[in-house]
């Protein structure tokens, strides 16, 4: 009865299985979710069942990270790298962007048109130069912390 009422706490860790591509080297691995926090989060539910209904969906959850990190981890021993996990994740990491750049065009087109002394064409040249410029930069920073984030999170054993 004790062992009922004990409260379940989020996972964070899982482990997991790397197997690389190119050599077939393959490695028991842990992995560290990169989002969890620092204290142990208790799983809220009314009920025992909902709360391990909320667990497993949170393991599943976890495994699917953990699958996407371990794809862009260097293997530890031919240091290859599956390229084609590498472009997507590198898409996905610049699809938000999609979002962006229909708004912000207009914006800065309008804003540039007023601030600046430039005609139409140009604060439109402007806009384009600066919102090409500026996704750039997102989607370098987005893939760099998406890479940096999974090699932390995966711990070789
Ligand atoms: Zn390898």
């Amino acid at each position: 009865m004790a062992e009922a009422s004990a409260a379940l706490l989020y996972p964070k860790t899982c482990a997991a299985t790397f197997s690389c591509r190119q050599c077939r080297h393959s490695a028991q691995v842990v992995f560290h979710d990169p989002d969890a926090f620092a204290e142990d989060e208790p799983i809220g539910g009314r009920s025992r069942w909902m709360q391990e209904a909320a667990m497993e969906q949170a393991l599943r959850k976890l495994h699917d990270k953990s699958k996407k990190a371990l794809s862009l981890v260097p293997c530890p021993k031919c240091g290859g790298i599956d390229e084609p996990a590498r472009r997507q994740a590198y898409l996905r990491a610049a699809l938000p962007l999609l979002a962006v750049v229909p708004v912000m065009l207009p914006t800065l087109t309008m804003l540039f048109g007023v601030v600046a002394v430039a005609n139409r064409v140009q604060a439109a040249l402007l806009a384009l130069a600066v919102t090409g410029a500026l996704a750039t930069l997102v989607v370098l920073w987005g893939q760099r912390r998406l890479v940096g984030d999974a090699r932390r999170s995966v711990r070789f054993s």
